[in-house]
């Protein structure tokens, strides 16, 4: 494990997060596994990280009743309703936009719904964050990472129409597929949530 990943799990733990390290996405994984043990409910709030690591399948596997707006089955009323038992599950698991090294997450969203269930509603909330999230000079370099790292590719992805999807380059836009309107930034862990952040010694999602 590295000294810089045990450093920031250092930070994250003086802001009131729990926070462990791992030396891979699997071991990360298991770990999960073992924190879903007294969850009856998962929510997903769409992470590529999390997706990576089969976790949806897993828990699924293991009798967790499933909840992810990003399976391509639900209807869009559907989704919706999906989304609002992501805010009240037993564990939601995501990941981070950024997270700096002096301990705080940095995340973006277009609906809101991802970040509203990592600040309070879930009992339990956990991050799984891939060392090629974390960055030096704060805040500003967090989101200067999202968007140049995080926002093209999710747009991409997510078959947005925005400026960054064509070009790579945000252009601060107002399209009705920008999928930045809201930023959080977890300076301390919520007073009201158990929040576990999860690092790999890993590139994980973008
Ligand atoms: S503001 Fe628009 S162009 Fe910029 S990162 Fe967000 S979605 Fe992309």
């Amino acid at each position: 494990m590295t000294n810089r990943l045990e450093e920031v799990a250092a930070a994250l733990r003086r802001r009131g997060f729990s926070a462990e390290c791992f030396a891979t996405g699997a071991a990360a994984a298991a770990r999960v596994t073992e924190l879903a043990a007294d969850a009856r409910s998962v929510g997903f709030g769409g992470s590529m990280t999390v997706a990576a690591l089969g976790l949806a399948e897993t828990l699924a596997a293991a009798g967790k009743e499933i909840w992810r707006h990003g399976d391509p089955k639900w209807s869009p009323a559907e989704k919706m309703d999906v989304m609002r038992h992501e805010l009240t599950c037993d564990l939601f698991l995501t990941s981070a936009n950024a997270l700096t090294a002096d301990g705080r997450l940095v995340n973006v969203d277009g609906n809101g719904n991802r970040v509203a269930a990592s600040i309070f509603g879930p009992k339990r909330v956990v991050f799984v964050v891939g060392r090629n999230k974390i960055v030096d000079g704060g805040i500003d370099a967090a989101i200067d990472r999202i968007k140049r790292e995080a926002c093209p590719p999710n747009c991409r992805r997510l078959n947005k129409k925005t400026p960054c999807a064509a070009t790579g380059v945000c252009a601060d836009c107002s399209s009705p597929d920008r999928i930045c309107s809201v930023t959080v930034v977890m300076d301390r862990r919520p007073s009201r949530t158990d929040v576990q952040v999860l690092l790999v010694d890993e590139d994980l999602g973008y």
